[in-house]
């Protein structure tokens, strides 16, 4: 599904990717983890083309990403789904109206309000909602619901596009620990019901641990480590945000 070959980006005198080869196959869900400027954001930011790198090729649901442009670049975005740190709603529309915004591109949109969306794009939309358990909340406006509830619509909105590839840049970043943790299993569990890749960075150790299927580790922008989460422990994960090399046996 995800396939980077020698991806390299340089700002500057920064090298933020310095020869990535990553490959991730369908179904997988991968936590990006590494010490602040290891390169994450860059390196998910490239999956859809939002960043070009300076060499190195970059495939993502069979699209090469590099020479994708215009059309064949939004075509691809639609297929991925991206879920942020800061939610990125919009707070004055309710939350129905931003879960069905991800079907915008899709299906043609209203040029005012829920009601003339196609009943069926609706109906969609609201079993989305359900699913994350805001059912309740649909009319609700979105900049009044918590940060952990705004998430989950930010998640609903991504399904509502039918993507292939769900994209998360530090989704749980900014919620306390306790919200961060269930929004994880939300994410994680709706991606897996739905046959979804997912790659996500995160920065605790212990929830990529927890929830996700396979930690890929940067420093440096460079892979110091790639394995099923079952195979890791919290102690080697920690050498990664040390100073030292990381060995990898
Ligand atoms: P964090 O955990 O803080 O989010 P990260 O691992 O996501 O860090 P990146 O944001 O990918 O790190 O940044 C990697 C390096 O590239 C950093 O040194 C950063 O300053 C630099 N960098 C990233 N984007 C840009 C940009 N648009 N312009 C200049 N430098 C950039
Ligand atoms: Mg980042």
């Amino acid at each position: 599904v995800v396939e980077t070959r020698g991806l390299v980006k340089t700002f500057g005198s920064v090298r933020a990717c310095a020869g990535i080869d990553l490959t991730v196959r369908r179904g997988e869900t991968v936590a990006l983890l590494g010490p602040s400027g290891s390169g994450k954001s860059t390196l998910l930011r490239h999956l859809n083309g939002l960043t070009r790198p300076d060499s190195g090729s970059v495939s993502v649901l069979g699209v090469d990403v590099v020479s994708a442009r215009g059309t064949a670049l939004r075509a691809l975005r639609r297929r991925v789904g991206v879920v942020f740190q800061q939610f990125n709603l919009v707070g004055r529309l309710t939350v129905m109206e931003n879960v069905l915004s991800g079907a915008l591109g899709r299906v043609r949109g209203p040029r005012y309000g829920v009601v003339t969306w196609p009943r069926a794009v609706r109906s969609e939309a609201f079993e989305h909602l359900d699913r994350v358990g805001l059912a309740d909340r649909a009319y609700q406006r979105a900049g009044s619901l918590s940060g952990g509830q705004q998430q989950r619509v930010a998640i609903a909105r991504a399904l509502l596009q039918r993507p292939e590839l769900v994209l998360a840049d530090e989704p749980v970043a900014s919620l306390d620990p306790e919200t961060a943790a269930s929004v994880m299993d939300l994410l994680v569990r709706v991606c897996r019901e739905d046959g979804l890749t997912m790659v996500c960075t995160l920065h605790q150790i212990e929830l990529a641990l927890q929830w996700t299927g396979r930690v890929v580790g940067l420093r440096l922008g460079e892979v110091k480590l790639d394995e099923p989460t079952d195979l890791l422990d919290a102690v080697r994960l920690r050498g990664l945000y040390l100073s030292d090399p990381v060995t990898v046996p």
